[in-house]
């Protein structure tokens, strides 16, 4: 057994399909003809432009258009004069055969990616890698298509390219194993989206398996079994039919509306941290967004982002989200999410002090940037606003106080915002769950954030290890506050939804719908679950 990244969830049991990289030998040689061997350069780039087309056609038709985008990020490095024109330049300044100037060009440029901090752009040295590849192979006259025959193929590589993960055929291969790569690779991406089951860093796979030998890909747990025995087969088999029949019925619940068995509707929301993150929401088909953490917006840079940053990703999630509610909450920033570039008082305990709306509040020139974003892009979508950390009435009613500052500034300045906006709060402290009653009647909504509602409660520190056994959603303390702050909303003609982790968990969802909870906001890959588990129940 081996155990590596699980890359793309689902189980496999087939025969293996080593892919073996073409060998190719490159030299040092000098050239005198530089023309003929730049014109060898131009022909491979244009055959690898054909290639490449035809792979991102094929991708477009099954795994859709933005996915297959990648494919244009290829050919846009094949027409850039600093990747394919430094290779030019390389074969005029040095006279050095052309295969030698590509292999050089690409690992400066390689260099430079691979030591980047950010995962994602470490990842985008596969691009470089891939297309320049394609470009030795093209020279070399060693292109070859991955030729799979047998149905129920488990390829094993060293590594795959977003080509070769794009070019699979989707009939005969139903898993894929390599030794390198990491959950945000291309090739993972393409997996889930393909829906076939991959583990990734797996180190030597291909070194542990031949041609042919029978293998259980489990893409749940990341693990690998190389020639099994019969208890294992039968085993992985029941799992696998098992994972294949719940799957097609969550998917079957995508377009369709959670109701109760006794008719309550009840709405499942997304809860997203950037604004491309509504695509993965859309995808599991959601009803709204409940819960924008806009704070990530103000992390990993260096500077505040600007009204016209923060404008651009509301609009994106409204417009994308085409009329369906989308609350965003304010900056909800301090306790364990800090800003490089904005200092913060050291404190003993930061969970208890100044974050959040207490921290807006105090440095309205930062809120007031934020709400001015918020409020001009109302206008393309169902935008809900809401305020994190609300202890008492006071803070809605300055918080509001600024909204209609921000409101008369725009109109002052000519600019159009909507006047249908809900403002509501979440209730996250005790205090707020205790007066629900009462300030419900000045909000349009709650929305329970139970993550630091628990821990509150039970003074438990959601980040600590060692008091994680008291950090129970189901203590009666906490459903006591969680039912106490819907029925609350309730009687003020308000409507209640619930952000917090405990939204998407499921032992806890019966509970919740038991108490009348409108609203559940949760991650993407959990949303098809909640359905199911709310359409079940009486
Ligand atoms: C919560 O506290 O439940 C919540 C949703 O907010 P965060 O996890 O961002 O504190
Ligand atoms: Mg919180």
């Amino acid at each position: 057994m081996k155990k590596g990244i699980a890359a793309s969830k689902g189980y496999a049991i087939g025969h293996v399909f080593i892919k073996e990289n073409a060998e190719v030998v490159i030299t040092d040689k000098k050239i005198e003809d530089i023309k003929a061997e730049k014109e060898k350069l131009h022909k491979a780039i244009t055959e690898s432009r054909l290639q490449i087309s035809k792979i991102k056609e094929k991708a477009i038709a099954e795994i859709g258009e933005e996915k297959a985008a990648v494919f244009d990020s290829h050919i846009m490095l094949l027409d850039d004069p600093e990747f394919t024109g430094a290779m030019e330049m390389e074969i005029e300044n040095n006279s050095i055969n052309v295969e030698k100037a590509v292999e050089t060009i690409a690992h400066n440029f390689l260099a430079i990616f691979e030591s980047m901090e950010d995962e994602y752009m470490r990842e985008r040295a596969a691009d470089i890698k891939d297309v320049s590849n394609r470009i030795i192979l093209n020279l070399t006259g060693k292109m070859k298509g991955l030729d799979i025959t047998d149905n129920d193929t488990i390829v094993v590589a060293h590594d795959l390219t977003p080509s070769d993960t794009a070019q699979l055929d989707k009939d005969k291969v139903i898993a894929f194993l390599t030794n390198i790569g990491g959950r945000t690779s291309h090739s993972a991406i393409m997996a889930r989206t393909l829906e076939i089951p991959a583990v990734v860093g797996l180190n030597d796979i291909t070194d542990c398996v031949k041609n042919g030998d029978l293998a259980i890909v489990d893409g749940v747990e990341g693990v690998v079994i190389i020639d099994p025995d019969q208890a294992t087969l039968d085993e992985y088999r029941k799992r696998k039919e098992n994972y294949e029949k719940e799957m097609k019925e969550l998917k079957t619940l995508i377009s369709v509306k959670a109701h109760t068995k006794s008719g309550k509707r009840v709405e499942v929301a997304g809860n997203i941290g950037k604004a491309q993150d509504v695509h993965k929401v859309i995808e599991n088909g959601a009803d709204a967004i409940g819960l924008f953490r806009t704070e990530f917006l103000y992390m990993d840079r260096d500077n505040m982002p600007s009204e016209e940053e923060q404008f651009e990703s509301y609009k994106y999630v409204l417009e994308n989200m085409e009329g369906k509610p989308v609350v965003i909450r304010t900056l909800d920033i301090g306790g364990d999410k800090k800003l490089s570039y904005l200092p913060m008082p050291e404190e003993m305990n930061p969970f208890l002090g100044y974050r959040a709306i207490r921290l807006c509040l105090d440095r309205k020139d930062i809120f007031k940037i934020q709400l001015r974003a918020l409020l001009r892009a109302s206008i393309h979508g169902n935008l809900k606003v809401m305020f994190p950390m609300i202890s008492s009435l006071d803070e809605f009613i300055q918080a509001k106080a600024v909204v209609d500052e921000c409101k008369e500034e725009l109109r002052n300045e000519g600019i159009e915002y909507s006047e249908n906006i809900e403002f509501g709060i979440m209730v996250e402290i005790p205090a707020a769950a205790v007066c629900a009653e009462e300030l419900a009647k000045h909000v349009d909504f709650f929305s329970i954030g139970t993550n630091d509602l628990i821990q509150y409660t039970l003074a438990a520190d959601r980040m600590s290890e060692k008091v994680s056994y008291l950090y129970n959603p189901m203590h009666p303390a906490v459903l006591r506050l969680i039912k106490m702050t819907i029925e609350g909303a309730h009687k003020a003609g308000k409507w209640c939804g619930m952000c917090g982790e405990m939204a998407g968990d499921e032992n806890a969802i019966p509970t919740l719908v038991e108490y009348g909870l409108d609203e559940f906001s949760m991650s993407a890959s959990s949303i098809l679950r909640a359905k199911q588990i709310i359409i079940n129940q009486d």
